[in-house]
């Protein structure tokens, strides 16, 4: 086995601070524009969506899952006319467990519990096998990438203080909710960002719950593109259709799906119940902000908890924690070295 000493893995792994792009091998660039052959996208998340266009100008490749091109698509980050005509051309869709090989490397998106479409990277260069696990839950979905030589691993809520120990009691508390919002309004609004509110309607179906769902324009066009890559919704209806309109005008129970940017906006007036969907609820499963509203603690990243849990099952030789992003890369490096793995941040830290 090839020992990685410092200059070697600096050669294999770089994640730029500016632009947080995760850079692997010679041929990667990942979630961040740089002047690479290939860009790879793991998900719709406009934090890994970042320079985009000039990816699109510049490298020859851009890669991602078949649901994740439609959702760059859908929520408009592939910019004008032009950009399109060059996105068309150089976009390649890599089903997950698809191999592909670019300059004598080879790339692997792997399943993950994120965002509809979103995937895992894993990347074999000179021998060296590196994982990116990206943004991720455990979940159905989640494959553990087995013993890569480097595991780069994303630290959001890398601390020992974020661990949601209620995090399985979630969604039939929701659904409590839900039902209590039918009983007392008949008509139930949740707000959330683009792809969180499709797994909970899908989380809402799964519960049993088979009303109507009200939808806005972009959440419908999500919520279709959803569909179309497996998940099972159905009954749901654009704001703007006749039947959206027979369902609220004959006072029949449903849930309208709302962005979370409109969640100030909400009716607090006693015609319906608000719950809003957030990640960063760590010490209440369900929380009531007001008379009419509540909050639900969904979140779309693994806890510390889970953090560990995947590094225990990948055993990796090497560990990145992405530095460049939210969260908490520098505990969560220091908690793992506690435990004997071997862990860095990148990028490091600069002086001052
Ligand atoms: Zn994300």
């Amino acid at each position: 086995m090839k020992s990685i000493d410092c200059r070697e893995l600096l050669r294999l792994v770089e994640i730029v601070s500016d632009s947080k792009a995760i850079l692997i091998g010679r041929s990667f660039t990942i979630d961040g524009f740089a002047q690479r052959l290939v860009r790879v996208v793991t998900h719709a998340h406009s934090d890994h969506v970042l320079g985009l266009k000039d990816s699109i100008m510049y490298s020859n490749y851009i890669v991602a899952t078949p649901a994740t091109h439609e959702l760059l698509y859908t929520l408009g980050y592939i910019g004008g006319a032009n950009y399109r005509r060059l996105y068309e051309f150089k976009k390649i869709e890599m089903n997950y467990y698809e191999k592909r090989e670019f300059d004598d490397e080879t790339i692997i998106l792997l399943p993950t519990t994120h965002i509809l479409g979103s995937a895992q990277v894993l990347i074999d260069t000179d021998g060296y096998r590196i994982g990116y696990t990206s943004d991720f839950k455990l979940g159905d979905n989640t494959v553990y990438i087995k013993q890569p030589d480097i595991l780069v691993i994303e630290a959001t809520y890398g601390h020992p203080v974020y661990r949601r120990r209620f995090k399985h009691d979630v969604p039939d508390l929701l659904i409590d909710l839900i039902n209590e919002g039918f009983k007392r309004y008949g008509r139930v609004v949740i707000y959330g960002y683009h792809g969180k509110l499709q797994e909970v309607m899908r989380i809402i179906r799964e519960k049993g719950v088979e009303e109507p769902f009200i939808l806005t324009k972009k959440i419908y066009a999500i919520t279709q593109i959803a569909e179309k890559y497996g998940w099972r919704i159905g009954n749901y209806y654009l704001s703007t259709s006749r039947e959206a309109k027979e369902i609220i005008c004959s006072k029949q129970k449903h849930i309208f799906f709302d962005h979370m940017v409109k969640a100030k906006y909400r009716r607090i007036d006693g015609s319906v119940l608000n719950i809003v969907l957030s990640g960063h609820e760590y010490n209440e499963p369900v929380k009531k902000i007001d008379e009419y509203t509540w909050l639900a603690a969904l979140s779309d990243h693994a806890d510390f908890d889970e953090l560990i849990e995947y590094i225990e099952n990948s055993q990796p030789r090497i560990i990145v924690v992405d530095g460049s992003r939210e969260g908490y890369p520098h505990i969560f490096a220091q908690e793992l070295r506690r435990l004997g793995w071997n862990a860095v941040v990148l990028p490091f830290k600069r002086n001052g």
